[in-house]
């Protein structure tokens, strides 16, 4: 039987901690074939984002083009956009493709404090590719962003999920919480129910790409045909144990354990 094919449209991370090469990592976990188009490329290590050049839009068209013809995918998972024209070339494409699970993760700055999408973008991101989107995961100061809300508690966590979702009816929010005292996960879904996944907190220093393993593996879960809450909940238990498995790599903040130990 022939693999199932999912995409990454994200930014490359040269240290595989974070953007298209753990996408992909991520996805080989979960038995599947990732294909990926490149948004920008980025200079950075264990120790942060050096810097950033972002691909032309008419370049990123070109692979999504080229890609479809040859590998269509089963669903999509967009990180790093780099720039609102990507994002505008992203929303092009998928009103054209639109009956697949598309989880976007909103990167904006990495946490190291580099910015990875211009804040005047965010009006333009929100407007022209949420809506076709099914599921999006971003972390409070994310939320807050997108939505231009307070985020400091669960529960404007809740209102700020229910006023993206004014303006995109089919879309599911995931907040996430791994960078909070309490990592709670909060799902907020189409239909309007709430869902609270608790965590526990994983002492360790290599966390860099959470956010890009947890949106991955969502898409993963999804692809394979799970519930949102069941697909939240996958996604959790595979960045936790991803987390666990870290291989204690670089000077700073290290990548996530995505495969198993014997791989490597
Ligand atoms: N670089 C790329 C290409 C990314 O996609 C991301 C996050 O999604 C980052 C950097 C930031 O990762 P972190 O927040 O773990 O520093």
């Amino acid at each position: 039987m022939s693999p199932v094919v999912v995409w990454t449209i994200a930014g490359f991370d040269p240290s595989s901690g974070a953007g298209i090469t753990a996408d992909l990592m991520t996805f080989a976990a979960h038995g599947l074939f990732g294909c990926s188009a490149i948004t920008a490329l980025t200079v950075q290590s264990t120790l942060g984002v050096a810097a950033t050049e972002v691909v032309r839009p008419e370049l990123l068209q070109h692979t999504l083009e080229h890609l479809f013809a040859d590998l269509p995918p089963t669903g999509v998972k967009i990180g790093m956009l780099g720039s609102p024209e990507n994002a505008r070339v992203i929303s092009r494409f998928l009103a054209e493709n639109n009956s697949i699970p598309v989880v976007l993760d909103p990167v904006l700055r990495s946490s190291s404090g580099h910015a990875l999408f211009p804040v005047s973008g965010i009006d333009e991101l929100r407007n022209t590719l949420l809506p076709h989107v099914s599921f999006t995961t971003p972390n409070w100061s994310e939320l807050a962003l997108l939505s231009g809300q307070c985020v400091t508690s669960l529960d404007e966590a809740t209102a700020a999920a229910r006023a993206l979702q004014q303006r995109c009816d089919l879309l599911n929010v995931v907040v996430t919480g791994g960078d909070q005292q309490t990592p709670t996960d909060l799902l907020v879904t189409a239909t309007g129910e709430c869902f609270l996944f608790p965590g526990e907190h994983i002492a360790t220093t290599s966390t860099h790409g959470t956010g890009c393993a947890f949106s991955s593996s969502l898409l993963a879960h999804l692809v394979q045909g799970e519930s949102a809450p069941e697909a939240v909940r996958g996604a959790k238990a595979f960045v936790a144990d991803a987390l666990r498995r870290a291989p204690g790599l670089g000077k700073g903040r290290g990548p996530l354990g995505l495969l198993p130990r014997s791989t490597w």
